[in-house]
């Protein structure tokens, strides 16, 4: 079969790999829609925990082509999606519902071969059926939108709660909607796209602010109290330290983004003491894959408008190698 193969840190190309056979427990599927995220980025670029050779692809929708020995719940033809997180089951962290911190974490897309290639080999364990209405193009964002399902889990918004969240890419996009159907009174959107700013007016957002005149726009009151929850959603140590300008007393702050894993920004404790705050992390995905789908079938969350482009396995090389910085929201690859 065809396969992306990032060989080492840099230097992806398509070739013929072995078909992947299911082995007990697994499906193989053949692989319909993938979505490119920033991981798979940091895996070209070697600044994430994967070992190479390796097909990228995490985000993934496809049709069931074989079944593994011992595997009865699903049949040949099923649609569906994986959830790529593969826990052991057995180490401390699985044992104490803290499966998303697996001491043997393993991922498909990440450790294991993923689904940018014509077919995908997964556990059964990891698949949901999507919903006829549902179209593969929407299963792509079954994961991503199941970071954002953890996230929700992890700060809590409380009804009322006026929020702060920094940019406004394809997680931040989902992140918002989410935010604004779960309480939030205020929800002011930050980041450099003002067309990316308007979509998040329109899907949720109360305001959108371009960063350049996020001190100006805000109100001397806004200023002075600060805001109840403060969101990362870019990853970037200089705006993730500028959102610490904005918690207010007994604030949470949740790190959404993914930073560089050497990144590092200034921080008070006597601060943190003295206002009470929470600092929380958001780490993938946690037996979210459900929710997520629900969200996404019954329309709470919409993501058609996100997908900025559809390109084929072949042009992903050359996504890889020059279009990474573009101003894009998400990438799919139609196999
Ligand atoms: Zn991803
Ligand atoms: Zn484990």
């Amino acid at each position: 079969m065809k396969a992306l193969v990032i060989e080492r840190p840099f230097q992806a190309r398509i070739r013929q790999v072995e078909y992947p056979s299911p082995q007990a427990g697994e499906v193989t599927i053949k692989v319909e829609r993938t979505g490119i995220c920033g991981t798979d980025l940091h895996i070209y670029e070697g600044t994430y925990i994967s070992t190479y050779p390796l097909i990228p692809g995490h985000e993934f929708s496809g049709t069931i082509h074989e079944v593994g020995p011992g595997v009865t719940d699903y049949s040949v033809g099923d649609r569906v999606s994986s959830d790529p997180n593969i826990y052991c089951g057995h180490c401390e962290c699985c044992q104490t519902h803290r499966s998303n911190q697996c001491m043997n974490f393993a991922a498909t897309g990440v450790t294991r071969n993923g689904a940018m290639a014509e077919f995908v080999r997964v556990p059964a364990k990891t698949l949901v059926k999507l919903p006829d209405t549902m179209s593969f193009q929407q299963g792509a964002f079954i994961e991503p939108m199941a970071c954002v399902v953890y996230a929700m889990n992890r700060v809590q918004i409380q009804t009322g709660n006026r929020v702060m969240l920094f940019g406004a890419g394809a997680m931040g996009q989902q992140l918002l909607q989410a935010i604004s159907i779960s309480g939030a009174s205020e929800l002011n959107v930050v980041d450099v796209s003002s067309s990316k700013l308007r979509m998040a007016e329109q899907y949720g957002a109360t305001r959108g602010i371009l960063s350049s005149e996020l001190d100006e726009q805000l109100t001397d009151e806004q200023k002075r109290r600060g805001f109840d929850v403060v969101v990362d959603a870019t990853g970037i140590p200089s705006v993730i330290q500028r959102a610490f300008q904005y918690m207010g007393p007994a604030s949470k702050y949740l790190q959404f983004g993914v930073a560089d894993a050497n990144a590092t920004i200034q921080l008070k404790p006597f601060e943190v003491f003295k206002n009470d705050w929470t600092i929380l992390g958001s780490m993938a995905v946690h037996y979210t894959f459900i929710p997520s789908l629900r969200w996404l079938s019954e329309g709470r969350i919409r993501v058609d408008h996100l997908v900025s482009k559809v390109i084929s396995l072949e042009q992903c090389v050359d996504f890889f190698e020059q279009e990474k910085n573009k101003d894009h929201l998400k990438i799919q690859i139609q196999l």
